[in-house]
């Protein structure tokens, strides 16, 4: 253990800055907190809003529809712009709705990893950016993953945690606020916040520290897991998560297995599949574990029993794809699913080889 206001912890923090704005795409300084996402969430909003400020929710998914109720939890005027689950919020939607009302905050999920949508940040922001509200993101699982543009995209408060693309265990909460939003931020009118204020973290940041006790040792592993992106290349991380969610969703073509997402862009870091008719989410999912130790995940939520999600975060590479892919193709059979052996391997191989 090293000491939190020590030398040798400031220089991890420093290192996992200087990584994460690369990523992020911002020249923000990047804040580091001891939570989950759902606490970066709640952070997000105690400083960004008090309450009776309105604020609007691009509801779309099992995290906007959180975000949702963290707002109106903490007395916040929520109003929302609902798509299906599993489809996108248009910019042109968003931006009729600004032309009649004017809020504080827009606030969206750039990754929904419950319906495996991926919002158009690059629209919507532009759409945001002409107005006086600020755009807050929960990218928890896009961030590592899935391609981030902080500043390019006027994203102006972006959350984030350590465990899911970045590689490391749970227990980091990550924010980057631009200056739009630290002025709503400074102001101190109406706002109750204490462990979670952003100006008591950036004050600390200045220094290389956090305002409060930090995970020290989760910080080290962040540090590898950032070094392990930029040794890769971004580009080429990006690149690669592409292309094996590609190879998963052709495998599950191959094994009659439909997507449910409809928005148009497809999270390359978590793949939503429909059951199919006649099973239950839980029997895919128990048998993958029990049979083979493969660990994938239902829904806690209304899609309980109807679709299973396969993630494809981190430091992943073809063979667990191709190995997972058996292992689905087995359970299917397992199942008694009309389904042909070797046909998912073959589709997935296939693709990675034109690809
Ligand atoms: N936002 C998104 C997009 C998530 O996927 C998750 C967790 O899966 C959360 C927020 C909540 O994060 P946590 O479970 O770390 O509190």
């Amino acid at each position: 253990m090293v000491s939190h206001r020590g030398p040798e912890f400031s220089e991890i923090v420093r290192e996992c800055e200087k990584h994460l704005q690369t990523l992020m795409g911002t020249k923000n300084a990047v804040m580091f907190f001891s939570g989950s996402g759902t606490g970066m969430m709640e952070a997000a909003l105690v400083n960004a809003l008090k309450p009776g400020d309105k604020a609007l929710v691009l509801s779309n998914g099992q995290f906007s529809e959180r975000f949702a109720e963290i707002g109106g939890t903490l007395g916040i005027d929520i109003d929302a712009i609902e798509a299906p689950w599993g489809e996108e919020i248009k910019a042109s939607d968003l931006a009729a709705r600004l032309d009649e009302t004017d809020y504080r905050a827009v606030i969206a999920v750039h990754n929904e990893s419950a319906t495996g949508a991926v919002s158009n940040l690059a629209d919507l922001g532009a759409v945001v950016r002409k107005t006086p509200a600020i755009f807050i993101i929960d990218s928890v699982s896009g961030l590592g993953g899935i391609e981030m543009q902080q500043d390019a995209w006027g994203v102006d408060l972006l959350i984030s945690a350590s465990q899911k693309a970045l590689m490391c265990p749970p227990g980091i909460g990550i924010a980057s606020i631009s200056d739009k939003a630290w002025a709503l931020i400074d102001e101190e009118d109406g706002k109750r916040r204490f462990y979670w204020d952003f100006r008591k973290a950036r004050k600390s940041a200045a220094n290389g520290q956090t305002a409060f006790t930090p995970p020290v040792t989760l910080l080290n592993g962040l540090r590898e897991g950032l070094r392990m992106i930029e040794e890769e290349g971004i580009a080429n991380v990006l690149a690669r998560h592409r292309r094996l969610g590609e190879a998963l969703r052709a495998g599950g073509a191959a094994l009659n297995l439909s997507i449910f997402t409809k928005a148009p862009i497809l999270s390359d870091t978590v793949t939503v599949f429909n059951v199919p008719e006649g099973l239950h989410a839980s029997a895919i999912v128990g048998n993958m574990y029990k049979e083979y130790g493969t660990v994938i995940a239902g829904a806690r939520n209304k899609l309980d029993g109807t679709v299973f999600r396969i993630g494809t975060m981190g430091a992943l590479d073809e063979s667990e794809i191709i190995l997972d892919l058996v292992h689905l193709e087995r359970t299917l059979q397992d199942l008694q699913m009309p389904v042909e052996s070797g046909s998912a391997v073959a589709a997935a191989n296939e693709y990675l080889r034109r690809a």
